[in-house]
């Protein structure tokens, strides 16, 4: 018993290395770089399109917001990280007063290459709130935790196994449901995208230009095919462009 533990262990740390941040859904392109030959805005015109994106995607947010949360904070604070030297990612957090706040990075920003693509990747970041993916994400973890912690104990682990087991199941935890999340967000993303006056099957482009990561068990995000599916799907179903 003790030897299918430490092959389960093994198998989980094989698959990934990135601890999860436990207050953040974040979406960076995955190798945190997406070549040279991204056709993105410079600087000045990126900070422009961030204004003008935002003026449109962030009251479309919070209206989605407060119809279809209850008691939820639909304030949100929408910024760019003045760190220069940050890498490429755009997350949704929440502040100390419990305020949802997106944040995109410098980089990011000159990942992308027009403004349908911008309001898409806000528009998602949204709908991670909206959805409430932070919380049900810790709930995952919290699930996992306690799995593996009595699995560990049930094969007589030490406490120190135990509580090892306990770190690696509130990994495996969030990670086995955070492939949904952003399919979900997707979807909502792309309903957001168009209430702000944008074209979703341009924004979802996007994703065209980052590295797929293919479909492995552990990884945050799905295969990009998967993703642009969804949002297709979405498209269809609704009526949009
Ligand atoms: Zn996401």
């Amino acid at each position: 018993m003790r030897f299918v533990i430490l092959t389960l262990v093994l198998a989980v740390l094989g698959g990934c290395s990135v601890p999860v941040p436990p207050l953040q859904t974040a979406d960076a392109p995955n190798t945190g770089s997406v070549g040279g030959s991204v056709p993105g805005l410079s600087p000045r015109e990126a900070q422009a399109a961030f204004s003008t994106v935002k003026a449109r995607v962030e009251p479309v947010a919070e209206q989605t917001c407060r119809t279809q949360t209850r008691g939820m904070n639909c304030d949100f604070a929408i910024v760019i990280d003045p760190d220069p030297q940050a890498p490429p990612n755009a997350y949704q957090s929440l502040s100390r007063s419990g305020r949802p706040v997106i944040t995109f990075t410098r980089s990011m920003l000159g990942q992308i290459a027009n403004q349908d693509e911008l309001a898409f990747v806000m528009a998602h970041e949204a709908a991670h709130h909206i959805e409430g993916h932070l919380a049900r994400q810790q709930q995952n973890a919290v699930a996992g935790s306690v799995l593996l912690a009595g699995l560990a104990s049930l094969a007589g682990g030490s406490a120190a196994e135990i509580s090892n087991a306990q770190d690696l199941g509130a990994i495996v935890g969030a990670r086995s449901y955070s492939k949904e999340f952003e399919l979900e967000a997707d979807r909502l993303g792309t309903l957001i995208t168009h209430k702000a006056g944008y074209r979703p099957s341009v924004g979802v482009k996007f994703f065209d230009r980052l590295p797929d990561p293919g479909d492995r068990f552990l990884g945050t995000h799905p295969a990009n095919p998967d993703r642009v599916r969804i949002v297709q799907e979405t498209i269809t179903r609704y009526g949009l462009n």
